[in-house]
């Protein structure tokens, strides 16, 4: 084998982590012998394991591996039956906490010295090192070991890992989109360095001689999978994506802009395809794409080899006026579409304007309403807290959303966070924004800054937090579509819901 590709848990055991599958997928579209081994599956499944006998778990496992459409009732009981096994992690291991999505130890996990100060004397994850990665090793061989970090959910485990591969005289190379911020628009990275060396910070380009981060997506094939056990989903969800960067590239918040904008060819995205092995194909793959905006052009080329290969396929959309049109709705529908994540934000016009979001309420309304009409699912992110944003235009979000709530499916409702480096970050004065030094302190890793408000000494997010609990989600229309969107097991899941009206691709 040439590279085995490593993920640290956790990340959800209901899809493999993406950075890590797309970085392991190029290196074997590029001809090189790849492995990909999720830890999390491994993680999950061995505490599952050992606690087999536990009320309803097995049933509630059962469930999730084996429907390819969740009924909403019976997959909130049985996430909340995995739920309460998992909490009992910290009864072996004081001070940690586990959910579905999270592993939070017993210091702050944004303090990478802290995490490796405890792991000298509070050590969880030894013995599944020594149980998949040292077998991995023995049985494939590679010639070298990367290890990707997307979230800091990761951390804890993948600075054990580094402890762990070092110990053992294995080479490695850490990389993943939680260093690229960090390094890009972060703060702290010099803390990370201290505790994981060395680090990439290329998309996995600069592995290959001669390789532009362009040129390594031109070319993806499905890498050699490793774990045995089932991912916690009834179709198999794999990540892909259309573009890195954003075709937008607009937004004054956004700490991406900088990134290079690349559209990956359509004879990439075909010969990942045809390379899905067959025992997967067979159980109908739903693709889960990755950009932070599909564009509308890459989407086109991506939807007839998404109707070919019989796939589903979910992702970003920003809801612009192009998508609009009820004929492309139907065809995305018709190949294959079963949701789409939609960036309403918020029902204000002025206020997306101020940001220069480039998106409208007007259109949003129409996208929402045409893409239900179409049997498409829609996954509605709002953001709430904006600087300067008033009641009035909070108010105007929670209109748009009770006008359209028969085309709302499942809402996402998140706060605004000021990112470190961003053009907003830069006119901070302009928005009478007045930016807060550091909360915690210099061991500190940070990608958002704490602010306030001209006049006001609060962080505006404790105004924000009161409105969405007594105003948007009190809303009893609204309510539905908040009950109905699930805390654990979000995206993925969701494509795969029983919804009225909407598609399930039988
Ligand atoms: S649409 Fe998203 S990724 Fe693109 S510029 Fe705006 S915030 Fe950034």
């Amino acid at each position: 084998m040439d590279y085995l590709v490593l993920s640290p848990p956790v990340c959800p055991p209901s899809e493999p982590p993406s950075g890590a599958f797309i970085l392991a997928s190029a290196l074997s579209g590029h001809g090189y012998h790849t492995g990909f081994l999720d830890l999390s599956l491994e993680f999950y499944h061995r505490f599952f394991n050992e606690n087999g006998d536990s009320p309803g778990l097995q049933r509630s496992l059962d469930y999730l591996i084996q429907n390819a459409t969740y009924a909403p009732m019976l997959h909130r009981t049985a996430a909340g039956a995995i739920h309460r096994v998992l909490k009992t992690y910290t009864d072996h291991h004081p001070g940690w906490t586990l959910t579905a999505m999270d592993l939070t130890p017993p210091v702050p996990v944004h303090q990478p010295l802290a995490i490796n100060q405890l792991l000298q004397s509070d050590e969880p994850f030894i013995s599944l090192w020594e149980s998949t990665v040292a077998k991995a090793i023995q049985s494939h061989r590679p010639k070298k070991v990367l290890v990707s970090i997307a979230y800091l959910s990761q951390l804890p485990a993948a600075i054990s890992l580094m402890h762990y591969l070092r110990q053992n005289g294995i080479a490695y190379t850490a990389g993943g989109s939680l260093l690229r911020s960090l390094h890009a628009t972060g703060e702290g990275f010099h803390l990370l360095r201290q505790v994981i060396d060395p680090i990439d910070v290329s998309n996995g380009a600069s592995l290959l001689a001669n390789m532009t981060e362009r040129d390594f997506l031109s070319r993806l094939a499905f890498p050699q999978v490793i774990s045995e056990y089932p991912y916690l989903s009834g179709r198999p969800v794999l990540p892909l994506t259309l573009s890195t960067g954003c075709f937008w590239s607009g937004c004054l918040f956004c700490p991406d802009r900088d990134m290079k904008y690349i559209q990956l060819r359509t004879d990439a995205l075909a010969q990942f395809m045809s390379t899905i092995p067959g025992s997967i194909r067979d159980q109908r793959p739903v693709i889960h794409l990755l950009d932070s905006a599909m564009p509308p052009n890459r989407l086109r080329a991506f939807m007839p080899l998404a109707k070919s290969f019989r796939l589903g396929f979910y992702g970003f959309a920003r809801p612009e006026r192009r998508l609009t049109d009820a004929t492309f709705l139907r065809e995305l529908s018709e190949s294959g579409c079963l949701m789409l994540q939609l960036g309403v934000e918020s029902g204000n016009d002025a206020l997306l304007n101020r940001f220069n979001k480039g998106i409208h309420p007007k259109d949003a309304r129409r996208v929402l309403q045409a893409s239900a009409e179409q049997g498409i699912r829609t996954y509605v992110y709002l953001l709430f807290g904006l600087p300067g944003e008033t009641d009035m235009e909070r108010e105007d979000t929670r209109q748009l959303i009770n006008d359209t709530i028969d085309a709302v499916d499942f809402l996402n409702l998140s706060i605004f966070n000021l990112p470190r480096h961003c053009e907003l970050s830069q006119r901070a004065d302009e928005f009478n924004i007045t930016v807060d030094k550091y909360a915690q302190t210099s061991s500190t890793i940070e990608l958002y800054r704490p602010f306030t408000l001209a006049g006001s000494s609060e962080s505006p997010r404790k105004s924000v937090r009161s409105f969405i609990a007594n105003r948007f989600s009190a809303d009893p229309k609204i309510r539905q579509a908040v009950l109905r969107t699930p805390k654990w097991f979000r995206a993925a899941h969701l494509a795969m819901m029983a919804i009225n009206g909407r598609n399930e691709q039988d």
